[in-house]
């Protein structure tokens, strides 16, 4: 999952960052409303998370602009103000929600996973199951015949995805772009030593195999053909 984070006070820039990534996120930063409405409207995010008040263009301008070409992206305004008004002001130009600073990181972390659930998978928002592995996204956890397997927040940022997108082949650069934030150009290693620990962990122990690699293309995680 990718996350833009539009803010310009840079302690809160860097606690917001960091926070995202050491729960699995791959984070884009800008740090003035002129980046971060080019960011929002050339890439490809999850959700975005947008301070209000910003030098060059506001949050306000910003979801407006992406509104206006059609983009849903999920907006997680942030505001240092609190009076109605602005309230309904943000949510009428397209914000999703909202949390008036200051705020505590897990009340963050709380909106933005209710935000990328509300825009998830229209099958199930809360749990993958396959076989007999079941993912609990709410709670980040994997259980594999019903025994609880403890994954990094990465580990299970890589199962989510396979998880996700179950039974497709996954090249090594959209695993890398989408759970490391790497290029393709960068050492695809990475990838291999990460699916090698993963698949230790819910697959070593267990049968089906699940994590399957596809010579020349990638991997992916489904049943095994029979
Ligand atoms: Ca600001």
């Amino acid at each position: 999952m990718k996350l833009l984070v539009v803010e310009d006070e840079n302690k809160t820039a860097d606690y917001i960052r960091q926070g995202l990534i050491e729960a699995g996120f791959v984070v884009d930063l800008a740090r003035n409303g002129l980046d971060g409405h080019h960011m929002a409207m050339t890439e490809n995010y999850d959700l975005v998370v947008l301070d209000v008040m910003l030098p060059g263009i506001d949050g306000w301008k910003i979801v407006q602009s992406i509104r206006a070409v059609g983009n849903q992206v999920p907006v997680l305004f942030l505001t240092a103000r609190s009076s109605v008004d602005d309230r309904v002001q943000g949510l009428e130009l397209g914000a999703d929600d909202y949390l008036v600073k200051p705020f505590a990181f897990s009340e963050l972390l709380a909106r933005v996973r209710t935000l990328l659930r509300r825009g998830g998978p229209p099958v199930n928002h809360e749990r993958i199951q396959v076989a007999n592995l079941e993912l609990d996204l709410v709670r980040r956890r994997a259980v594999r015949s019903g025994q609880r397997i403890n994954l990094t927040s990465k580990e299970f940022a890589l199962l989510e995805l396979l998880a996700r997108r179950q039974g497709e082949v996954l090249p090594r650069s959209l695993i890398a772009s989408q759970v490391w934030d790497m290029n393709f150009d960068s050492d695809t290693n990475v990838i291999d030593v990460a699916i090698r620990r993963l698949r230790a962990k819910i697959d070593d122990n267990f049968e089906p195999k699940l994590i399957q690699t596809v010579r020349g293309m990638g991997y992916t995680l489904d049943l095994p053909d029979d």
